[in-house]
């Protein structure tokens, strides 16, 4: 079984993003080799997220402001977590989010649905962070 592994980084202008990741992601699978398998992708972050969904701007502004209807940025002192930081909303968006995606690889290539594409949310953003790709198989 062959065996690949590899840190995406990241550093977002704003504090919140969402961004296409699916040619990186594709690029690993080229470089892995592998043609029949498993993809694991996942932040390693406690304030992003990986997820699945349409590449569609209007989607995204939903998300965006689903996210703050559930877990409003400010006021910064409406969360216990918020004394030394102020990112409790990146941790609450992130679990709504999700962590991670897995992918089977079927033939060399990710085996998506119709619109399915990668994405890194992130959610406390103008630093650098990072998102692992793991990829078992043959
Ligand atoms: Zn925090």
């Amino acid at each position: 079984m062959k065996s690949y592994r590899k840190e995406l980084w990241f550093n977002t202008k704003t504090r919140r993003a969402f961004i296409n990741i699916t040619p990186q992601i594709e690029e690993c699978v080229k470089e892995s080799g592998i043609k029949e398998g498993i993809l694991l992708c996942n932040a390693m972050h406690i304030t992003s997220s990986v997820f699945i969904n349409d590449d569609e701007p209007g989607l995204h502004n939903d998300f965006e402001r689903f996210l703050e209807k559930l877990a409003p940025e400010k006021p910064y002192d409406q969360y216990d977590h918020n004394g030394f930081e102020d990112n409790a909303d990146a941790h609450l968006k992130r679990t709504i989010m999700g962590r991670e995606v897995v992918v089977a690889i079927t033939d060399g290539k990710l085996d998506f649905g119709p619109w399915e594409q990668i994405f890194y949310g992130e959610f406390d953003g103008k630093r650098r962070k990072r998102v692992l790709v793991k990829i078992i198989g043959e």
